[in-house]
């Protein structure tokens, strides 16, 4: 039985479960092409401002057997990819069987008078030379700033498989996010079994067990 909704682990853990006993297969945004069961389900985190709090998605995922994907930003303020202890908490994540991919910001380049789209090859190339792998998916952060830039052509061009906001994800699943901490068409729960294909977008910084005080 499903409890209240908010923004706790243990209603993440219950969403994930619920969408695996209704037949929901989850993958990877590298691997979903590899998906067969008729019920799909891209979930994926995008690592804004702290690893840690994603890293709490990545392990309940883990112990229920399900791959997602983490848009990591190679700019980020709060949190360096190449600092040591962020750099094992990566490796962790694929350990745990999860993608990283590239979480990008075109307004990045526009703010020092730059080219967006060097600037998403320049994050590409760094974010594959931290894992030392090519980096296959991405994500635009602020993808309301970043529209021009997000098309399937400009992907390919960028050496990148898949961005998470061209139409193949945005009109070929059922896309809800947790964007300033609420659904705004309600919460994931009430959607499984309502559309075969859905794409989910969620924030560590919203997520907590008890209270949000643990993410401040
Ligand atoms: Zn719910
Ligand atoms: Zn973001």
């Amino acid at each position: 039985m499903m409890g209240q909704c908010d923004f706790t682990m243990r209603h993440y853990r219950e969403i994930l479960e619920s969408a695996l006993e209704m037949g929901y297969q989850f993958s990877t945004f590298a691997d979903h092409e590899s998906v067969t069961a008729p019920r799909q389900f891209l979930m994926r985190h995008d690592i804004d401002l702290s690893i840690d709090n994603c890293l709490a998605f990545a392990r309940v995922e883990h112990e229920l057997g399900i791959a997602s994907t983490y848009f990591v930003r190679v700019h980020a303020r709060l949190y360096n990819p190449f600092e040591f202890h962020t750099y094992r908490k990566l490796r962790e994540f694929e350990r745990l069987g999860h993608e990283l991919a590239l979480h990008y910001e075109a307004g990045y380049a526009a703010a020092v008078g730059e080219d967006e789209a060097q600037m998403v090859r320049r994050e590409k190339t760094i974010l594959e030379a931290i894992l030392d792998h090519p980096v296959v998916s991405a994500a635009a952060h602020l993808p309301g700033k970043s529209g021009k830039l997000i098309t399937e052509a400009n992907a390919t061009s960028f050496g990148l498989r898949y961005e998470a906001y061209t139409a193949r994800f945005m009109e070929g699943f059922k896309y809800l996010s947790d964007s300033n901490g609420r659904w705004r068409e309600g919460c994931v729960c009430g959607h499984l079994g309502k559309h075969e294909r859905l794409c989910v977008l969620t924030h560590g910084w919203w997520w907590f067990d008890i209270s949000p005080v643990e993410n401040y």
